[in-house]
This record gives structure tokens, C-alpha cells and sequence, in this order.
């Protein structure tokens, strides 16, 4: 399968981290046959170096172009000072709308040779955590009509938190589909007990429902979440949830593991095309040193395999191999442990390229 993929590698550890997870496809497209096409573009920081924008409009060409996009990191101190209208953040909530990318999925996989770095106890991680956060990226009150006004003397802020049924049920959607591709349980996160928006979110999920019926599904609300995510977070499969209680609810989850140079994400529009970017940031403290961990753009790369790509064998061996390579004990720094092998990036991209036989 031939397929176009727009590379942007951005500022401080992006380039190191995504050149691995390239050096990784570039052995799945060996053994499966694939052709991989890769176009780098400027984004974040370097961009505003060359040319004064974090993105350029050629730059946002190439991504609409492509089948998917791989995306490194962006931002550091250089460019802190920057006009808030040209910061190098600007370029990734603009490739989002661009690309129409409405679906963010965020798993939290604790794999179990590093246990020991979850702040929650044994007992409670059981042989892993892995569950799969569904978030609403376009809609909500990060997108609701607000002001500040005065009244009566004083100063009153409103935000207006809108959501229509089709613009839930497009996420509900991708929350079953995604169950569908996992163990089949969805759990749909809302303030029912409060708010209209919540009130109409159950309404559509309960309607679909009906649709998906080989999936198990709840309703949860959103402080319960909160709560159960510490006390048992085995019990979750998928969540499904709006785009401000996702926000919150996917950084409470990606402290479960303990290690967020390990953690991957995919945005997803109503067509195939995606963008795929571990979590974490462009770490400034460490760039340049050879030192990241390339594991969570690894895995990124492996959901673009899956979500975009259709390819569902050479994800699973992708993460297969992550999974080998940590049980052989090696390790970059940030997840370093006693008596284990402590490897550098390109190291840990070498280690996982060649487990792919
Ligand atoms: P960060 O995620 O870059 O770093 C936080 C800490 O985690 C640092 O100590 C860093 O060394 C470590 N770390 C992060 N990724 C790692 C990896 N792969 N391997 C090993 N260690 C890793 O967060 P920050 O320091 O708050 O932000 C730095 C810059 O990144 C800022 O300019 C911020 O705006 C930007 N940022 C970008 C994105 C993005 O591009 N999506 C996301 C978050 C932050």
C-alpha cells in the first residue's frame, strides 16, 4: 500500500523523537511491502525562524495533502516572547481546524515492566492500566460565545458551552467504533444530573447505543470519573466525554502511568486523515542530547497505522515490539529503574526497529 505522510518534526526534542518513529515505519514498510512518502514541513518555533509564521499556508497544503500526519513537538523558551499571534501553539490548534480534526483518542496504557513509576499503589494498578480517552477537540465551551461584562457595578464573565446532537453524535460514534476495535465497553462521560448539554449528550449516546448493541455501555458522570480513575482504573475500556471534561480527564489519566515520554495520541477527522503526536512537549531541558524517550511517538505512529491506515497487524507489531524491548529491560532515563539497560533515543528507535523481523 502506498501511502503520503506529511512529517512535522517542530522544535527541541521533535526532530529526534519523530525520526525514530520514521525509522520504525521504514521497517513495517519493508516487511509488509508498503511505500511510505514522507514530506517534512517547518512547524512551531523553527517555522517562525524562516518565515514569521509557526505554519506556513504551503506548510498547511502539504498536511490537508496527505493521508496523515506525524507530528513531533512545538514551542520552548526561545519562542516564549513571541506575539500571542504568532506563537508556535497557534500552528497546531490551526492544522486541528484545518483538518477538521473534531476526535482526540488518548490511550493510558501502564505497561506492566514499569509499574513501578505509576504514583498509584500495586494493588490498585493490577498487571497495567489500559484505557482509551475519546475527547471532543472542536466543540464546547472552549469554543462557546464569551464575554466580560459589567453588572451592577462588578465585573461578570460568561462562557456558553453549545453542543448540537449531530456535533455529539459524530464523537459518540467514534467512542463505539473505537470499543468496537477494543474489549467493547463504552463508558460515555457527562454532568447529567446538571447540565443541558450533559442532558442532550445521554440523550444521543443512548440512542446509539441501540445501533452498537455487541457493545457494553454506561453512563458516568464526570466528578464520578474523576474519582474511579484513581480508586479502579481497570474497570475502564473506552471513555467517551466532551471537550473540556476530556481535557481535564485525559492529564489526570496520563499521570497514571507516570512516564509521558511514553504516551501517544491521535486527532481524527469525520474522513481517514489524522494527526498523530505523543502528548508530552518539545522538553527544552533535554533536546539535542540524544536523551528523549521515543516510545510515545512510536506508539503515535502505530494508532496512525490503525486509525488512518486501516493497517491493524502492523500496529499490533509495532507495539509488539515496544512491549519486547521493555521486557529486555531497556530503557531511556526517564524511565530508568534499577538493574535495568539505559539506552539513548536513536538507541531505543534502533532497539524497536530491529525487534520488527
Ligand atoms: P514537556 O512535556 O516538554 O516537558 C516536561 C518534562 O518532561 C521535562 O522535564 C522533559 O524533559 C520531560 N519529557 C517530556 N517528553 C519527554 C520524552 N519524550 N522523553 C523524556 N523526557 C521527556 O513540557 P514543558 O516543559 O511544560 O514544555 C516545553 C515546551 O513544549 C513549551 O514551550 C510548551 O509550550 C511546549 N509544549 C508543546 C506541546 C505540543 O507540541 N503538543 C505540548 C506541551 C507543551
Amino acid at each position: 500500500m502506498n501511502k503520503r505522510i506529511t512529517a512535522l518534526p517542530g522544535d527541541g526534542i521533535g526532530p529526534e523523537i519523530v525520526a525514530e518513529a520514521i525509522k520504525v515505519l521504514d521497517r513495517i514498510c519493508k516487511k509488509y511491502d508498503h511505500k511510505f512518502e514522507y514530506t517534512y514541513v517547518d512547524i512551531g518555533g523553527c517555522s517562525i525562524d524562516k518565515y514569521g509564521v509557526p505554519i506556513t499556508d504551503e506548510g498547511m497544503e502539504k498536511c490537508k495533502n496527505a493521508d496523515s500526519v506525524l507530528l513531533g513537538a512545538v514551542g520552548g523558551p526561545k519562542w516564549d516572547s513571541c506575539p500571542a499571534s504568532i506563537r508556535p501553539e497557534k500552528a497546531l490548534l490551526a492544522v486541528r481546524k484545518e483538518l477538521g480534526l473534531f476526535a482526540n483518542l488518548r490511550p493510558t496504557k501502564l505497561f506492566p515492566q514499569l509499574a513501578g513509576a505509576s504514583p498509584l499503589k500495586q494493588e490498585i494498578v493490577g498487571n497495567g492500566i489500559d484505557l482509551l480517552i475519546v475527547r471532543e477537540l472542536t466543540g464546547g465551551v472552549y469554543f462557546g460565545e464569551r464575554k466580560t461584562e459589567e453588572v451592577n457595578g462588578e465585573l461578570v464573565a460568561t462562557d456558553i458551552m453549545p453542543y448540537s446532537e449531530s456535533e455529539i453524535e459524530r464523537i459518540g460514534r467514534v467512542g463505539f467504533e473505537t470499543a468496537m476495535k477494543r474489549n467493547r465497553r463504552l463508558a460515555s462521560v457527562d454532568k447529567a444530573n446538571v447540565l443541558d448539554t450533559s442532558r442532550l449528550w445521554r440523550k444521543v449516546m443512548h440512542r446509539l447505543s441501540e445501533e452498537y448493541p455487541e457493545v457494553e455501555y454506561s453512563d458516568i458522570l464526570v466528578d464520578n470519573t474523576a474519582m474511579q480513575l484513581i480508586k479502579n482504573p481497570t474497570q475502564f475500556d473506552v471513555l467517551v466525554t466532551e471537550n473540556m471534561f476530556g481535557d481535564i480527564l485525559s492529564d489526570e489519566a496520563s499521570m497514571l502511568t507516570g512516564s509521558i515520554g511514553m504516551m501517544p495520541s491521535a486527532s481524527l477527522s469525520s474522513g481517514t486523515l489524522g494527526m498523530y503526536e505523543p502528548i508530552h512537549g518539545s522538553a527544552p531541558d533535554i533536546a539535542g542530547k540524544n536523551l528523549a524517550n521515543p516510545l510515545g511517538t512510536i506508539l503515535s505512529a502505530a494508532m496512525m497505522l490503525r486509525y488512518s491506515f486501516d493497517m491493524a497487524k502492523e500496529a499490533d507489531e509495532i507495539e509488539a515490539a515496544v512491549n519486547k524491548a521493555l521486557d529486555e529491560g531497556y530503557r531511556t532515563g526517564d524511565i530508568m529503574g534499577e538493574g535495568k539497560k539505559q539506552v539513548s533515543c536513536s538507541e531505543m528507535g534502533d532497539i524497536v526497529a530491529n525487534l520488527i523481523v
